[in-house]
């Protein structure tokens, strides 16, 4: 398969703010900017957003919820969606009975998970977003360097070790993860299923990337250790990427070519994979006995792209 031209953005991308990444150190601009009435506040409670009852996101204006701001432990400034700014407010320090009053007038708090395939595109991709950034602060109150407290700067997006001697600064950070779909240049590709997965559910490899590798390496070793297939980093093509906040992943998204032949499953990886044909993977039933990945994975998207070339 050949590299694909400019795929659409996939769940989760495609955030419709401006970053304005530019103007972040400059306190009294942001200052203007979050304390103007119209300032949608994104509330996140232990790594879940503000749902209604249609699974939409919920956008509180400032008006509604100054209380929200001021119990927050910690709050980022997301970006501008035309000119109102978008403020992420970290209330996980409240405890279950604390949170439900304050949630109950809008709707409740849940897993973007659960709702994400079935919510507004860039809603969903705003709240990964908010999502992933309150957990990269709820864990970087010390510094790595010196283990002495960290303050938040840039209005959110870097942290500063508040030692003297040390000052470290810290930024937000996303593990690389490869994500692939290996096919034989026919109709056959590899899906592999683990054991904690919804039954039935049938996927892409995919591992993480370890310092000094390139992605294609990456792709390349995580394919020989899973299914003990050779491939030669020349037959690795990129396809599109996917911010995956659960917690702290960006998913690099690949296709690899393979030479068919007898998999080596890793048991302690797998629970088995398999070579499918597309007719099979066409006419999956999508049930406990066999289903493709959820929606809004790129896996998903790998597997759609593979079966209309074909
Ligand atoms: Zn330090």
């Amino acid at each position: 398969m050949s590299p694909r031209k400019n795929p659409a953005p996939n769940f989760y991308a495609g955030v419709p703010l401006d970053r304005v990444d530019q103007r972040r150190a400059d306190s009294g601009y942001i200052e203007t900017l979050i304390n103007d009435p119209h300032c949608v506040i994104v509330p996140v409670w232990r790594a879940k957003h503000l749902i209604g009852e249609a699974a939409e996101a919920i956008w509180l204006q400032r008006t509604q919820a100054e209380h929200l701001i001021t119990l927050a432990r910690e709050s980022m400034f997301l970006g501008l969606r035309q000119e109102v700014a978008y403020l992420a407010v970290d209330l996980s320090h409240l405890e279950e009975p604390e949170i439900e009053p304050l949630a109950e007038a809008w709707g409740s708090f849940r897993d973007l998970r659960a709702v994400g395939p079935v919510m507004d595109r860039r809603d969903s991709a705003i709240l990964a977003y908010a999502r992933g950034l309150v957990h990269w602060h709820a864990r970087h109150g010390f510094c790595g360097v010196c283990g002495s407290p960290t303050v938040s700067e840039k209005a959110g997006h870097q942290r500063r070790c508040t030692n003297p001697r040390c000052a470290a600064v810290h930024f937000p950070r996303t593990d690389p993860a490869v994500i692939m779909l290996i096919h034989d240049g026919g109709e056959r590709c590899v899906l592999g299923r683990q054991a904690i997965w919804p039954p039935g559910m049938h996927s892409t490899l995919a591992g993480f990337v370890e310092p000094g590798e390139s992605l294609e390496e990456a792709v390349a070793r995580e394919i020989y250790e899973e299914v003990g297939l050779k491939i030669p980093v020349e037959e690795v093509f990129y396809h599109s990427s996917q911010p995956w906040p659960f917690p702290s992943s960006i998913m690099l998204g690949f296709y690899a070519r393979a030479e068919f032949a007898a998999l080596e499953t890793a048991e302690d990886e797998l629970e088995s994979a398999e070579w499918f044909t597309r007719e099979q993977l066409r006419r999956s039933p999508e049930d406990e006995t066999f289903r493709l990945p959820r929606r809004d994975s790129i896996a998903r998207r790998l597997v759609n792209d593979w079966l209309a070339e074909g």
